[in-house]
């Protein structure tokens, strides 16, 4: 998309794209393949009908970047020289940071859009009695609202297949709410509380899984305010309150066993029997790119790529920019923030190229989260830096957007698939 971009906006530059797949997915559909709302191949493209035509293709992995030297190393040995270089090397899985998940990943009932949205799909199918359990790590993962919308997709699934007596799905999450913007947050409030009845965990941080006998094992984090419930957690967390429902908008506490989740307590750990158990799986950039000059040094995001917030040039180096997954803006790593990030990139790039400052303050932040709330239903949460909504003001005027709805779910199996390969990948920018 950023290549696409600079050769529209300035030709006659020599651009290389290192990227050594020869499949680009379409990762954002992932969670459709994981219902079976769409197929894995769909979501595949051929990469070199994605490398724009005036671009050169390198087919290798990058194994270090040398940014002191403009100098990058592939894996065959080869250094490639730059003047200007900007890095979207994305996130990876890592199952290892997990007690357990490697060896219980991919078999009976653990599955992860993240990882094989196929076997999620086969998973669903298959669970017919028991807990569906879905969860999420305590460290920063690509699409935080993922995990929940293969969560209502699997519970709608359930109960059109009339299996909802039968099975109880659970959230568990070590976070401390739903959704962090409103009116989305209480969107899925309704939803997850009112419309599929889903105990919800917070603070519950995994630490293990056991895939033979088919446990989670949690840790408590400490909530805020030195608040007590770990169960449903509300803005006000009253004490002694367990959850709440709402029905037609009027809030009631409700009692413990209509929140009621089998746990078993051995020492530390909270333990969650289940059949079906989702996760993302925690997720960092390559160790390589963690070891690299251009990598934050410390604090929470440390390893992810030190990029200034708004106009993404590189803390340390000058001629470097960064986009995506990889770096450590503090807004949620999705497809729709890159969208947003790369015309303020292309922006200042060219300014450095012109021999002048990256001053253009072009990115606020944006990202979105296509919210399928079932399988005909969406809520498109836009928000920027500080959870500050955002919603598009065209669509804001067409549309209701703090409701999940019909027409959004149109947006979302078929028109961002098609803008992301027709428009975005092009070069075009709207
Ligand atoms: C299940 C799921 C659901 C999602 N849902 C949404 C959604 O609804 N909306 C949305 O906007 N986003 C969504 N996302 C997130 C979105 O897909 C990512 O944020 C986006 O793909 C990030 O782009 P990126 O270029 O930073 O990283 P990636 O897309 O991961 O691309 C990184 C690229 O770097 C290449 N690479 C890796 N290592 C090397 C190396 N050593 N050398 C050279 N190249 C390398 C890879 O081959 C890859 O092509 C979802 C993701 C998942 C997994």
């Amino acid at each position: 998309m950023i290549s696409a971009q600079l050769l529209r906006a300035r030709k006659g530059i020599d651009l290389a794209i290192i990227e050594p797949s020869e499949v680009h997915n379409y990762q954002p559909a992932w969670t459709l393949v994981g219902a079976g709302l769409m197929k894995k191949s769909a979501t595949e493209r051929p990469e070199k009908r994605q490398i724009p035509k005036k671009a050169k293709w390198i087919k290798e992995y990058v194994e270090a970047i040398h940014p002191e030297k403009n100098e990058v190393i592939l894996r065959n040995g080869d250094t490639i020289g730059y003047e200007y270089l900007i890095v979207s090397v994305g996130i990876e899985n890592n199952l290892d940071a997990i007690e357990g998940l490697k060896d219980a990943m991919g078999k009976n009932g653990v599955c992860s859009n993240y990882v094989d949205p196929e076997y999620t799909w086969e998973v669903l199918q298959n669970f017919k009695s028991g807990v569906g359990l879905f969860t999420q790590p305590a460290s920063p993962i690509k699409c935080p609202g993922a995990p929940q919308k293969i969560m209502y997709l699997s519970a709608d699934y359930l109960r059109r297949n009339k299996r909802e007596g039968d099975t109880q799905v659970v959230f568990a999450t070590p976070g401390t709410v739903i959704f962090g913007t409103e009116p989305f947050k209480s969107e899925l409030k309704h939803y997850v509380n009112d419309v599929y009845n889903i105990p919800q965990r917070y603070g519950y941080k995994l630490v293990k899984v056991d895939g033979e006998k088919k446990e989670a094992h949690y840790e408590r984090l400490p909530l805020p305010n030195g608040s007590k419930n770990y169960v449903v957690n509300d803005d006000r967390n009253a004490a002694g309150c367990i959850g709440f429902v709402y029905e037609k908008g009027v809030k009631y506490v409700v009692e413990e066993e209509n929140n009621h989740v089998d746990e078993l307590k051995e020492g530390t750990h909270f333990i969650i029997k289940y059949e079906m158990l989702h996760l993302a799986p925690p997720q960092s950039p390559p160790k390589w790119f963690k070891e690299s000059k251009l990598a934050n040094p410390e604090g929470p995001n440390k390893g992810f790529m030190a990029v200034d917030q708004a106009t993404l040039q590189s803390r340390f180096y000058d001629n470097v920019f960064g986009a995506g997954d990889c770096t450590d803006l503090p807004t949620a790593r999705t497809g729709a923030a890159i969208r947003k990030q790369a015309p303020a990139i292309i922006k200042n790039l060219l300014s450095v190229m012109d021999g002048q400052v990256a001053n253009h303050n072009g990115y606020d932040g944006y990202s979105s989260c296509p919210l399928v709330v079932s399988h005909n239903k969406m809520l498109l949460a836009e928000f920027k830096y500080g959870n500050v909504r955002s919603s598009d003001p065209l669509l804001s005027k067409l549309f209701n957007l703090g409701k999940a709805s019909y027409p959004m779910w149109l947006l979302k199996r078929y028109g961002l698939p098609t803008l992301y390969w027709h428009a975005m990948m092009k070069g075009y920018k709207f």
